[in-house]
């Protein structure tokens, strides 16, 4: 897949303060030397990103991350060692000499150690943490193979073709800066699981008076280019367009059938709605999961993909 030269000369690129975009097993990354301002800024140059919206420091395991921050509580040791390598950040105090630039401003830095290989070597050939937001122009859908990639950036950056993502949506972040942890943002790791790996009840931003801000969690994030509407009893909106259901098919132009079991589900999720997208359809209507906890994750992608067309069609 990727050969032992390729991984070399990425390294050398990110060390030399270049871009590259990489695989990780939630969504493919646009990769640079998290502690070198100029490479950074090349991230959201390149995304046409406001600098308002913090990155992911990506690391190559817990004694990397701990470099970059001035406090790690035993919080993050027991989050670290039961779900590292994998698609869990946590939001900590930042080191003072993490830049500005990565953290928007921000006091603390969100950092994640991957699990996919590719992701890990290359970190680990490069000696360095790597900032990586999702590699797709700013709002865009993320990309979940490097044809996604390609299609945003063409030949400016080098891809490494790590084949599709494993878990296909953007990692579980949580806040460990603050006195009580707060979940930023769902993920396929559950806050479930968060809560019973440390034995507590963690709140959710939004959800409580005076939460941590995100100032990255911009509200229209994650769509495609054509109107998303979530439906219920596959009630569709009028005129040609692609239907992703799951319990109840309809007279679709596009019928994409989607896995009932949301961690499969969100593995597909991207890329049905990039293939959606490019049938270049009016609308693109997706039946609406339950809303349960398991389907949070899913649940928070799909209202942020139908959010921009301001619309949803059956409730
Ligand atoms: P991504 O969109 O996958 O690049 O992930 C960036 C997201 O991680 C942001 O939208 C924030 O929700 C979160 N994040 C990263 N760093 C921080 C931070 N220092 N404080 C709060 N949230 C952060
Ligand atoms: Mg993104």
């Amino acid at each position: 897949m990727v050969s032992e030269q390729e991984l070399d000369r990425a390294a050398a690129l990110l060390r030399e303060g270049n871009l590259v975009a990489i695989p990780t097993e939630t969504v493919y990354g646009l990769a640079a030397n998290a502690l070198d301002p100029t490479a950074v800024a090349r991230i959201y140059e390149t995304k046409g990103r406001p600098s308002t919206s913090p990155l992911i420091v990506h690391v190559a395991g817990a004694e990397m991350a701990r470099t970059l921050t001035r406090h790690w509580p035993a919080e993050a040791e027991t989050l670290a060692a039961q779900f590292w390598p994998g698609p869990l950040t946590m939001v900590l105090p930042k080191a003072p000499h993490v830049p500005d630039i990565v953290t928007a401003g921000l006091d603390t830095v969100g950092i994640r150690m991957p699990s996919h290989p590719i992701a890990l070597d290359l970190i680990r050939r490069a000696g360095i943490p790597i900032a990586a937001p999702s590699a797709n122009r700013f709002t865009a859908l993320s990309p979940t193979n490097a044809q996604h990639v390609r299609e945003s950036f063409g030949d400016n950056i080098p891809v490494l073709d790590g084949g599709p993502c494993e878990v296909g949506i953007e990692s579980t972040v949580i806040s460990l800066a603050g006195p009580e942890p707060i979940l930023l943002r769902p993920g396929i790791l559950t806050l479930e699981q968060l809560e019973n790996a440390l034995q507590k009840k963690i709140a959710i931003a939004g959800k409580v008076e005076g939460a941590h801000p995100s100032p990255g969690m911009h509200h229209k994030h994650y769509a495609p280019r054509t109107p998303v509407y979530l439906v219920r009893d596959g009630q569709l909106p009028n005129g040609k367009g692609a239907y992703l259901w799951f319990r109840r098919s309809a007279d679709a132009d596009l019928p994409i059938p989607m896995p009932a079991d949301p961690i499969r589900y969100a593995r597909i999720l991207y890329e049905a709605l990039h293939r959606a997208d490019h049938a270049n359809l009016e609308f693109i209507a997706v039946e609406e999961p339950p809303q349960t906890p398991e389907w949070s994750a899913v649940n928070d992608r799909l209202t942020r993909a139908a959010s921009d067309a301001g619309l949803q069609a059956g409730g």
